[in-house]
């Protein structure tokens, strides 16, 4: 150990309510996430571990872990739960980690407006317990919601259960404000609104430590969990586009592939070789959904409301459909993308005429800024980068917008471009570009921002 880290590890040590991780199994446990769903950010960050990993439990202590990485010039990453899928938590560069799992208190609840204050290592179980207590619910939920905290969902997710209504983190309405630490010689609270704040959204923590979330919930509502057997895919994708033109409330509307179905937990599975289609409403969109699947010969099963389930549905969707099929293979690896509008049917079988089964289809019902969409999680089996990477080039020939789970930066998994506020927000919150290393591209070029 060098002397650098052994006085940082006395300095933390002197920190009130911090706990300071330094033995070598906690240091490598927190510093992984779920990037081994990509064997191509396998072999980038296996390696990669902090030397201290420190967990506050107040903004006084946050604030002193901020200075002392800003005089030591140490990297510092953050994380919540470790649920993420690209090494968002990962620390590139090492030094670092801090966890904010206790600093998780649900601040305030806004009667007149279903606002919410929390911290942001509260778990999304955790505010959706106290949600409920006032009639409200977290509008979107990642698959993850049970261990994954609301700071690394909207710093690091994008979207899940309840996008096919409220679209994603970033779009307008769902984040209305946050509160952040800087990195800087006198580290401080800032009280950014919700301009202020859109920067520090899905930024994988690289320009602000965001101690506390200002976001808008939804009404609570009981949500019914239902499987329809579809034995042609293409049908399944234009009952998808009737349950969702439909004026029922949705949570959520997802299509599995037979093939994928037959990887699924045993109670999912059915005896009926079909395609399902999964979808979540309120007892009253249920029986629109029968009706529209009387028209089409198809009956409904209604497992029941989802939070009284032993098996809930919402286990088997977004990313749980890959975690589900790695169960079975760790070889299943999958990829994440915006299907063309109004042309699904024909990008998916262009796809499956160029690579002919290989690639088996999951798709989500999403709004994207308020215009319906399918979004698809498909998933194949690894072979090598090369073989992965022509099939990303074909499905953007073919009209997709990627967002690629093998790469490592905000840019290149999400946004696609660089976001000159994310990279103005972290010249003015990070001057020294300690904050999560090599995860923001628009760094790099950070000149071109300045004046
Ligand atoms: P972490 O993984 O700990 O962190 C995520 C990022 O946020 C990191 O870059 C971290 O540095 C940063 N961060 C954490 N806390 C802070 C903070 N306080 N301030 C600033 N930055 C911070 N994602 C979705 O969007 N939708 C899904 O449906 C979904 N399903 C998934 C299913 C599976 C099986 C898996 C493995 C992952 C899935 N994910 C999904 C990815 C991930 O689970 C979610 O994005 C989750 O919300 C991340 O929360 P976390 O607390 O685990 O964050």
């Amino acid at each position: 150990m060098s002397n650098k880290i052994k006085k940082l590890i006395d300095y933390f040590n002197s920190i009130d309510d911090l706990e300071v991780l330094v033995n070598p199994a906690d240091r490598k446990r927190l510093s992984r996430d779920f990037y081994n769903y990509s064997p191509v950010l396998k072999e980038i960050l296996d390696g990669c571990i902090a030397d201290i990993v420190v967990r506050p439990k107040t903004i006084n202590s946050i604030i002193a872990v901020a200075k002392i990485c800003w005089e030591f010039d140490t990297p510092l990453t953050l994380r919540g739960g470790g649920t993420g899928n690209y090494g968002q938590a990962v620390p590139l560069d090492k030094g670092v980690v801090m966890q904010l799992n206790n600093f998780n208190k649900v601040e305030k609840f806004y009667p007149e407006t279903g606002f919410v204050k929390v911290q942001a290592g509260c778990l999304m179980s955790d505010l959706n317990k106290v949600l409920k207590k006032n009639g409200r619910e977290l509008r979107l939920l990642p698959s993850t919601w049970k261990t994954a905290t609301i700071g690394g969902f909207i710093s690091g997710g994008s979207g899940g259960i309840g996008s096919v209504k409220w679209g994603f983190l970033r779009d307008p309405g769902n984040l209305i404000g946050l509160e952040a630490v800087n990195v800087s010689a006198s580290p401080e609270l800032l009280k950014l609104d919700t301009q202020k704040s859109e920067s520090l959204n899905h930024a994988y923590g690289t320009n602000g430590i965001i101690t506390s979330l200002l976001l808008a919930t939804d009404i609570k509502r009981d949500w019914y969990s239902l499987v329809i057997d579809c034995k042609e895919f293409k049908k399944t994708i234009n009952l998808l586009k009737d349950f969702t033109s439909a004026a029922i409330n949705l949570k959520l509307v997802a299509v599995l592939e037979k093939e994928i179905v037959d990887l699924m937990p045993a109670w999912f599975r059915s005896k009926i070789n079909s395609h399902k289609i999964l979808i979540q409403t309120t007892l009253g969109g249920l029986t629109t959904i029968e009706h529209i699947c009387r028209k089409n010969d198809l009956s409904v099963m209604n497992l029941g409301k989802e939070d009284e389930l032993e098996n809930g549905i919402s286990d088997l969707v977004w990313n749980h459909t890959t975690l589900q099929m790695r169960a079975k293979d760790k070889n299943w690896t999958y990829l994440q993308m915006l299907l063309p509008l109004n042309e699904e049917s024909q990008f998916i079988n262009s796809i499956k005429s160029v690579f002919d089964n290989k690639i088996l289809w999951h798709l989500e019902a999403v709004s994207q800024q308020g215009v319906p969409r399918i979004a698809a999680l498909p998933v194949l089996k690894w072979t090598n980068k090369n073989d992965l990477n022509e099939i990303i080039d074909q499905c953007r020939k073919f009209g997709a917008i990627i967002f690629n789970p093998h790469v490592l930066t905000v840019e290149e998994g999400g946004l696609g471009v660089i976001d000159a506020d994310q990279v103005k927000a972290k010249i003015e919150y990070d001057p020294k570009g300690l904050m999560n290393p090599g995860k923001l591209k628009g760094w790099e070029s950070r000149e071109s921002f300045l004046g």
